[in-house]
């Protein structure tokens, strides 16, 4: 019969063997436990691509290329000969 140990993270007494329990280096979790750091490291890995792919991205080309307008209006002489 497998020894008794609380788990890690909610501390509900789960049977283990005790290779397991070496294996973990004596942190054990339950399977509830386990099903969520897995659910966890997944969406931080989600996220770490997603970032990852943010930075690799381009900037968005909002807006077009603006001419620079060379001066306001044409020079005016004042209409004088
Ligand atoms: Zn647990």
């Amino acid at each position: 019969m497998s020894p008794l140990f609380s788990c890690a993270g909610c501390g509900v007494q789960i049977e283990r063997s005790l290779r397991h329990y070496l294996q973990q280096k004596g942190r054990v979790l339950c399977s509830t436990c386990l099903d969520r750091q897995e659910a966890e490291r997944q969406q931080a890995e989600l996220k770490q691509a997603e970032l990852t792919q943010a930075e690799v991205r381009q900037p968005e080309r909002g807006e077009p290329p603006q001419p620079e307008t060379a001066g306001e209006g044409a020079p005016q002489n004042g209409g004088r000969p």
